[in-house]
């Protein structure tokens, strides 16, 4: 069976306004992805190269996948993702060409984006037993990305926690040669995501300053867990509560511990 059947090939829902804060990193990537590729022509006439691949770095829970997503959302770009370790795993024995699949399954549906998450596994754990394997993916896929044109309509985005991991011949000139830090939200980013999941949900009295003062050091996926888990208690303490309310956050936030470790942090 082709491994390409189970490739997923999706056009995403995202948007750039669900993502909160980050403008600067936002702008900095549709100039990157978005331009070249909707304005191409001027950026030949003036001699403007687009980057061959962005690798997008940084904590975990910080809206790479995202970013990715609305990248292809706003472009309507088709979206094709797969996780580096399932380039081992979901396809034994046939790794190499599950590597050749993607792309060419990428090229059928141009315009698009392949997204590689966790892009660090591709290369790493050298010496181990499989380390015929890893050097076998990597061989191929860096055969693969260096027959990427760019502006030819399809787009390598990656992202991983563990830069210092990843092989460098994938950040040579020609590969993923742009490296965008996604870090951990400031305070304005914090509010603005607190502000979004909270529109989703029915809250009373919420001082959202408040809980973006008091969140330093979370993640946005921390951030969605902390909505989620008053949400939680609110129906805990009453099935028919009609609104979380601030009371409910308090409560989370007593024992809610925001869990990245300093050495992802640039
Ligand atoms: P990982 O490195 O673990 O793959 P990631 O950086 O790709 O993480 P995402 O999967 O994009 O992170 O984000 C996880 C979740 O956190 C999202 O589904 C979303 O709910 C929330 N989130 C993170 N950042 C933001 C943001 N800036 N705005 C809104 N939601 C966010």
């Amino acid at each position: 069976p082709s491994a390409m059947r189970e490739l997923l090939i999706e056009v995403p829902n995202i948007r750039w306004a669900d993502i909160g804060g980050l403008d600067d990193l936002k702008l900095k990537l549709r100039q990157a992805v978005e331009w070249p590729l909707k304005h191409s022509s001027s950026f030949r006439r003036l001699g403007v190269k687009p980057p061959a691949g962005v690798l997008l770095y940084g904590p975990p829970g910080c809206s790479k996948t995202m970013i990715a997503k609305a990248l292809a959302t706003e472009s309507s770009l088709n979206f094709l993702s797969i996780k580096g370790p399932e380039l081992f795993s979901k396809f034994v024995g046939e790794s190499e060409r599950a590597v050749r699949d993607l792309f060419t399954k990428a090229r059928q549906v141009a315009p698009s984006i392949i997204f590689f998450d966790e892009m660090d596994a591709i290369g790493g754990e050298r010496g181990s037993g499989e380390a015929n394997v890893h050097e076998r993916v990597l061989a191929q896929l860096l055969t693969e990305l260096d027959g990427v044109v760019p502006l030819k309509s399809v787009t390598i985005l990656a992202a991983t926690n563990r830069p210092d991991r990843m092989d460098r011949a994938l950040l040579r000139p020609g590969r993923l040669d742009r490296l965008i830090y996604v870090p951990l939200p400031d305070f304005e980013t914090r509010l603005q995501i607190i502000e979004l999941k909270l529109s989703k949900m029915s809250v009373s009295d919420i001082n959202s300053h408040s809980l973006a003062a008091r969140t330093e050091g979370f993640s946005g996926a921390e951030l969605q867990a902390l909505c989620h888990e008053a949400a939680l208690q609110a129906l805990e303490k009453d099935l028919d509560c009609a609104a979380v309310s601030m009371y409910n956050f308090e409560n989370v936030l007593k024992d809610f511990m925001p869990r990245t470790p300093q050495s992802l942090l640039k």
